[in-house]
């Protein structure tokens, strides 16, 4: 098992070994192309394909989200990757534009990434907002992928410009940078993805002239679509009573459902009652994957990184201002595991956690103050948890000791022996979690996140 640093050192050494591997379609990539006030990556996706329809998608639009501890997102860090050529066989309905169907075929031709670039930069030009200070839109087409190293590096660390445009250049791909030119690294690294897991999400446009109203979406049918689909995940926080389905940005998307099963999440959308979207689109994602999250060692860790460490609790919780939970937990080296206001019910089981308890914690790993702010929690072990229940007896008069006060230990009145603290009399007090995950409620959660409900059966020893 590697350390970050370690890890960090292996990847870079992985890029300098990079090779393009060659693909059947042209691939087209954005990103930090919206600001906090409005756009939305995604969205500028349906503008694309409006303006690129002598193209077909071969295979579905990609929203890849990248390194969620990356200081310079503004909301979710995702990119947006299309597969474009000329489709051959098979196609599936993947969409609808202003009223026409878009399709995806599973096969095709790629075309001519100067071509495609051309319009594709044109609508960029038009809808980036340019004028925030953090939006630095890069924009790729490529018909030779970069390795899917560099795609490990976005989500899991750092990459660099000067890295990214190596990367962009070997393989011979176009592209176009504006202001600081950041944009293109997670472009290029959306291009990058190749699952190894992968969820869906649907997500259904805004009518132009309500962008920026309240959005009307009816609370009641989003808790139905969510207790009637089975595949779907992070619809409705129960906890807060909030659909987690909408954004609470003035952006486009009118809502997002995102699931394990494409032909589910079809029928789900149209369970959600409320304002008529204008367009929609299904996106392969990594979203709700855990593909950002290493196994790493105490010592090893590093701000900027989420990790998932295993350690024993060695100290009682404690609650501080703000109502946050810090427990002190140890794999050899300390740190401070918090769970913070926004997790909820996720501190109450972190309240009852005892010294000799064992977890795996995962979590973005913070320096000041430093700390693993722990997203996601498994119970490995309990320790056993035992009250007193009265004093000793004194073991030469059989008569019941008194206490010296707390933590002195007992003295026998009778013959003025004396006891250790650890001779009460104790019993077992049955502990109030097991062992099993906890998570936090839908609404904090990130997009990377795995639900529990999709980890890898509940086999420790996997984990281990
Ligand atoms: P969205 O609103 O679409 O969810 P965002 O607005 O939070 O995303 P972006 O606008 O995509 O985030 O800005 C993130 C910026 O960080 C982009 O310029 C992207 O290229 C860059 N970036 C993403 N991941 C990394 C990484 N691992 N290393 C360096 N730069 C990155």
């Amino acid at each position: 098992m590697y350390g970050l640093p370690e890890l960090l050192q292996h990847s870079n050494a992985f890029l300098c070994r990079f090779r393009c591997s060659p693909v059947a379609a042209t691939y087209l990539a954005f990103d930090d192309t919206d600001s906090p006030e409005g756009m939305c990556t995604t969205y500028l996706a349906v503008l694309m394909l409006k303006e690129l329809r002598e193209y077909d998608l071969i295979g579905l639009p990609r929203l890849v989200r990248l390194n969620p501890n990356v200081p310079w997102k503004t909301r979710g860090n995702a990119a947006v990757c299309l597969p474009l050529g000329r489709g051959v066989g098979t196609s599936d309905y993947c969409g609808e534009i202003d009223g026409i169907a878009v399709q995806s075929y599973r096969r095709g031709t790629p075309a001519d990434p100067k071509e495609v670039l051309a319009v594709a930069e044109a609508v960029l030009e038009r809808e980036a907002e340019f004028d925030c200070d953090k939006t630095n839109p890069g924009i790729v087409c490529t018909n030779r992928r970069p390795s899917p190293r560099m795609y490990w590096r976005a989500v899991r660390g750092i990459v660099s410009l000067s890295e990214a445009e190596t990367l962009l250049d070997e393989c011979g791909a176009q592209w176009r940078k504006y202001k600081n030119g950041r944009g293109i690294i997670g472009a290029s690294s959306s291009i990058s993805w190749r699952p190894r897991d992968r969820t869906w999400e649907v997500i259904a446009y805004r009518q132009e002239h309500r962008i920026g109203t309240r959005r009307e979406i009816d609370p009641l049918s989003v808790v139905e679509m969510d207790r009637n689909t089975v595949n779907t995940f992070n619809n409705y926080d129960y906890e807060t009573e909030h659909v987690a389905i909408a954004p609470s940005s003035p952006c486009p998307v009118l809502f997002g459902i995102r699931g394990d099963s494409l032909d589910e999440l079809l029928s789900a959308r149209k369970m959600i009652r409320g304002e008529a979207p204008s367009s929609w689109l299904a996106f392969l994602s990594n979203q709700g994957t855990d593909d950002h999250v290493v196994d790493a060692r105490i010592g090893g860790l590093s701000a900027g990184f989420s990790a998932r460490v295993r350690a024993c609790v060695t100290q009682p919780p404690r609650t501080i201002k703000g109502g946050h939970v810090i427990l002190r937990v140890s794999d050899g080296r300390e740190i401070d595991a918090a769970f913070y206001e926004p997790s909820g019910s996720l501190r109450d089981i972190a309240r009852q956690l005892i010294p000799g308890d064992r977890i795996i914690a995962h979590g973005a790993v913070r320096d000041d103050p430093r700390s693993l702010n722990v997203e996601k929690l498994r119970i490995v072990h309990l320790a056993e948890l035992r009250q007193k229940t009265h004093n000793p007896y004194c073991p030469e008069c059989s008569k019941r000791m008194g206490s010296m006060g707390a933590g002195k230990g007992y003295r026998c009145k009778i013959c003025g022996g004396h006891t250790s603290e650890s001779a009460a009399v104790t019993k077992v007090v049955p502990r109030t979690v097991a062992c099993r995950w906890y998570e936090p409620p839908v609404a904090s959660r990130r997009h990377l996140y795995m639900p529990v409900r999709r980890m890898p059966g509940d086999d420790i020893n996997k984990l281990l």
